[in-house]
């Protein structure tokens, strides 16, 4: 279906030009954790541009905040996050609340009809900066566990209750915020690629078929310390030497058995941590991915055995412990041909592809049909001031979220 009817590019842009000044970083870019004082006055924008755009505004226990058009039957939403990682861009989340928004605007505008209701929405904390990443769409879904809010510390060095003192919420009123949630239609989420493909196959709009599941470990292989000159090669202990070896034969399995999964090892701190010290510990993190679950399954167990193989070979022990885990998603076939169908109808080509970073969208499909649609970023940079975007591709990804919305409103 083509309405005929097209958004407001400029109207988007300057929305989104407007909000990138909240929490402007030198560098060109955006520091917006949620809950900082850049991000409360960001809300208190974002409200007021629902409330301009004739939008009936909620907010619920966990800061998540909606913008309605009132209708009959199930909701139909759009939407993203509006927080940033630290030093972030302009555009990783603010361009799927944004879009949606203006989406929402142009119905109001050109009396589209539609009967059920729609609404905008941006979750709260979805970079992740606070206990994991997700808390607003976790909370909307219901999904949180109290015992993590309360134990584990932000990466502020505080504990969340310390950093909601400053908000009108608590932990109590984020875990409560699930029962705010309306019966939903559908959710469509809008988001820069964070990655190269789009550009590279000078696509403008990339419809996400699935989204990948991904595990947090942190692990430790632990040896003996030992003499750097006194130690013998043969009677050492050497951590690093077992975690090199088996970070060079876990990743070739990963590339060579499942590739297009992924894993990484992100952060390494050795001990004692000196030059004249055969390091006793290494602590790692490992971060691994796959849009297959039953490849999850099997990267979590043959994983655990190569580090176990290594650490025997190497007279080391090896532990970990999971931090986080989410489940991959894959879109479902009717939200798929909606949006290829759509976009087909636009004159927009498209490339299906898999997103390797998780999204809300993904946590939404817990409790409704969701689906995403991609649009290129320049050089694939993300979470950077040199975050960047043509507004063109973003007038077309935007075109197709606004039909599609109408077609699923209807
Ligand atoms: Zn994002």
């Amino acid at each position: 279906m083509d309405t005929g009817i097209r958004i407001d590019i400029e109207r988007l842009r300057q929305d989104i030009l407007e909000l990138g000044e909240i929490g402007a970083t030198e560098e060109g870019g955006v520091s917006r954790p949620s809950f900082s004082k850049a991000d409360l006055e960001a809300r208190e924008w974002l409200k007021d541009r629902f409330r301009s755009a004739g939008l009936e505004l909620r907010v619920d226990g966990a800061g998540n905040i909606f913008g309605r058009m009132p209708g009959e039957g199930r909701t139909v939403m759009a939407g993203s996050h509006i927080d940033s990682v630290i030093n972030g861009g302009k555009f990783d989340g603010p361009a799927g609340v944004l879009s949606a928004l203006e989406c929402l605007r142009r119905i109001r505008e050109e009396r589209i009809p539609v009967s059920k209701p729609l609404e905008v929405a941006a979750f709260t904390d979805e970079e992740g900066n606070l206990v994991g990443d997700f808390l607003g769409s976790r909370a909307f879904t219901g999904t949180l566990v109290r015992e993590a809010l309360e134990k584990n510390l932000t990466q502020f060095g505080v504990p969340l209750k310390d950093i909601l003192k400053n908000t009108e919420y608590s932990l109590d009123s984020i875990l409560q915020a699930a029962a705010d949630r309306p019966e939903l239609e559908a959710f469509l989420e809008l988001h820069i690629e964070q990655g190269p493909v789009l550009e590279t196959e000078e696509r403008s709009i990339g419809i996400v078929d699935a989204i990948a599941g991904k595990n947090y470990w942190m692990c430790c292989l632990t040896g003996k310390a030992g003499h750097a000159g006194t130690t013998p090669f043969e009677l050492r202990q050497d951590a690093f030497l077992g975690l090199a070896d088996f970070a060079l034969k876990s990743t070739q399995y990963v590339a060579t058995q499942h590739y297009g999964s992924m894993l990484t090892f992100g952060r390494v701190q050795l001990y004692p941590g000196t030059f004249s010290i055969v390091p006793g510990c290494a602590e790692f993190t490992m971060d691994f991915r796959s849009t297959s679950e039953e490849t999850l399954q099997e990267l979590k167990k043959t994983l655990t055995s190569k580090a176990l193989d290594t650490a025997m070979t190497r007279g080391l022990t090896f532990n970990a412990k999971t931090m986080d885990e989410t489940e991959p998603v894959r879109t479902p076939e009717r939200l798929l041909k909606l949006l290829k169908d759509t976009s087909e109808q636009l004159g927009y080509p498209y490339l299906t592809l898999p997103s390797g970073a998780g999204h809300d969208a993904q946590i939404l499909s817990s409790v409704t049909d969701s689906a995403m649609i991609f649009i290129p970023c320049e050089n694939g940079v993300s979470h950077s001031p040199q975050e960047n975007i043509l507004w063109e591709d973003l007038e077309k990804g935007t075109d197709l979220l606004l039909h599609a919305l109408v077609q699923l409103a209807e």
